[in-house]
């Protein structure tokens, strides 16, 4: 496919989220003519929680000036697997950084004037006459596009209206998750650094810590891992004024009977004093883990990004990565006119993210091995059937090795931030952790 040159052509951006931000951003500070079409009427800041990054795509993302320099985040270097008898199994040197969403959000959303995003704007329907696209949002309002960038989610209406139809699948399990002020956490050393894993069997508890929003005080960011069957799916997907959710329930949002089964399943599967974490989270929040990957991402003057294009499950962490990445390469699409390259890239990157993160996904949730048997070195054999010699950008190795090629800007300040341990493979006994 070749398209015309940037600034002749008309380019909209569907969702403006992490991936239509990112590109639109970048689109822009190339003098390109962009309008991004967002249907909340509010700001999304609040919509997620913790996010990690690799250091090195944030480096870039600084250097492609769609981060400031001092984008607040903390670095972690380790993971641990621990009992709930509080004995630590495994220790595994990982590179990661954590933020916050919405630092990220508000960053990228402040780069792009409000001329060129328009909130409130639902896009209802799609059509296209040659090489224009015409789309028209619940308002009213009609706009024609040269260009059409799906970066509208999960449940994207670009890829449903110009692409064969690809539907989610429920993975069978769900994603707690919340956030409590650190200071509420007493001897939260535990998390210096270091992301703990509580596992149990089918799932586990992680939690890390992560900046607070602009100068607000460090949250405590947890995610816990529950089989759940699709009746029972159902029932949790409704709110507490009655509301039916597809996928999620924001924060705050739990019914009574929901909550209240958070409460026993986390005192019954975690150490005491770190399901008292979760108990006292004042709004937690609930998120269905479904799987999707679109068989293509490029038709004609159209292309789908971030969660249109692929749904990964939570464990490889990649979603905004996926996001931020997409964006980026796609960018490059455009200085260098070659889309048909770009979409086999997208499509090899996408096949080995999506094997991973449900490769995880197994190994974590739905098939966990015996934890309490599990040794150091069974451990490492248990990841490394998982990654089945795949790689993941949080690997330190895997930095070092392969991802000089997809980030420009690397190993030397990953290492100026993120220390690499060497495996502790001893089992030990882990600090008691209590809330004020
Ligand atoms: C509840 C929840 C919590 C999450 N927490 C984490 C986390 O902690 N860490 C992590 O890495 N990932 C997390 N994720 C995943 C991560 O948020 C996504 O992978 C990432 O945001 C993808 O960005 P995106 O821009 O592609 O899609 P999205 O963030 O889904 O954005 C799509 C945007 O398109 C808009 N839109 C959709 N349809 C239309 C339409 N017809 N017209 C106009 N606008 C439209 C939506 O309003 C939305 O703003 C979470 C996801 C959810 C649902």
């Amino acid at each position: 496919m070749q398209s015309g040159p940037l600034k002749e052509q008309h380019i909209g951006i569907i969702g403006g989220s992490i991936a239509g931000l990112a590109v639109g951003a970048s689109l822009l500070q190339l003098g390109a003519k962009v309008t991004i079409l967002e249907r909340s009427e509010h700001p999304l800041e609040g919509r997620g929680a913790g996010i990690v990054l690799p250091e090195p795509l944030i480096q870039q993302c600084i250097a492609a000036n769609l981060f400031d320099k001092d984008i607040s985040r903390l670095s972690v270097s380790h993971r641990s697997f621990i009992t709930q008898s509080h004995q630590s199994i495994w220790d595994q040197p990982i590179a990661v950084m954590c933020l916050n969403w919405s630092d990220i959000y508000s960053q990228l959303r402040k780069r792009i004037p409000d001329s060129h995003y328009h909130q409130g704007k639902m896009v209802e329907t799609l059509s296209q006459t040659e090489k224009v696209y015409h789309l028209q949002t619940q308002d009213g309002s009609s706009y024609s596009f040269d260009f059409l960038i799906g970066a509208d989610g999960i449940h994207s209406g670009v890829r449903n209206a110009f692409f064969s139809e690809t539907t989610y699948h429920y993975a069978g399990y769900i994603a707690w998750r919340g956030v409590i002020p650190l200071n509420e956490v007493k001897s939260n050393e535990l998390f210096s650094e270091h992301i703990p894993y509580f596992v149990y069997p089918n799932g586990h508890l992680l939690l890390y810590i992560i900046p607070g929003q602009q100068t607000d005080a460090p949250l405590l960011n947890w995610v816990m891992y529950e089989i759940c069957s699709q009746a029972d799916l159902e029932n949790k997907l409704i709110d507490t004024d009655g509301n039916k959710h597809e996928v999620s329930i924001p924060p705050g949002g739990l019914n009574k009977e929901t909550q209240k089964h958070l409460h026993l399943f986390a005192t019954t599967h975690l150490p005491s004093d770190i399901a008292q974490i979760i108990c006292h989270t004042e709004k937690p929040f609930l998120q269905a883990v479904y799987d999707l990957k679109a068989p293509k991402v490029l038709q004609d003057q159209t292309c789908l990004i971030g969660d249109a294009a692929l749904i990964l499950r939570p464990h490889s962490a990649s979603g905004v990565v996926k996001a931020l990445m997409d964006s980026l390469s796609l960018v490059k699409a455009f200085e260098t006119n070659d889309f048909e390259a770009w979409q086999q890239q997208q499509q090899l990157k996408a096949e080995q993210l999506f094997f991973i993160s449900q490769n995880m996904g197994q190994g974590l949730v739905a098939q966990t091995p015996p934890w309490s048997e599990m040794t150091p070195t069974l451990m490492e054999e248990w990841w490394n059937n998982i990654m089945a010699g795949k790689t993941w950008h949080y690997t330190p190795s895997t930095l070092n090795q392969k991802l000089t090629v997809q980030y420009d800007q690397t190993i030397e300040e990953q290492k100026k931030v993120s220390p690499t341990n060497e495996t502790k493979n001893e089992t030990k006994k882990i600090a008691k952790t209590t809330l004020s």
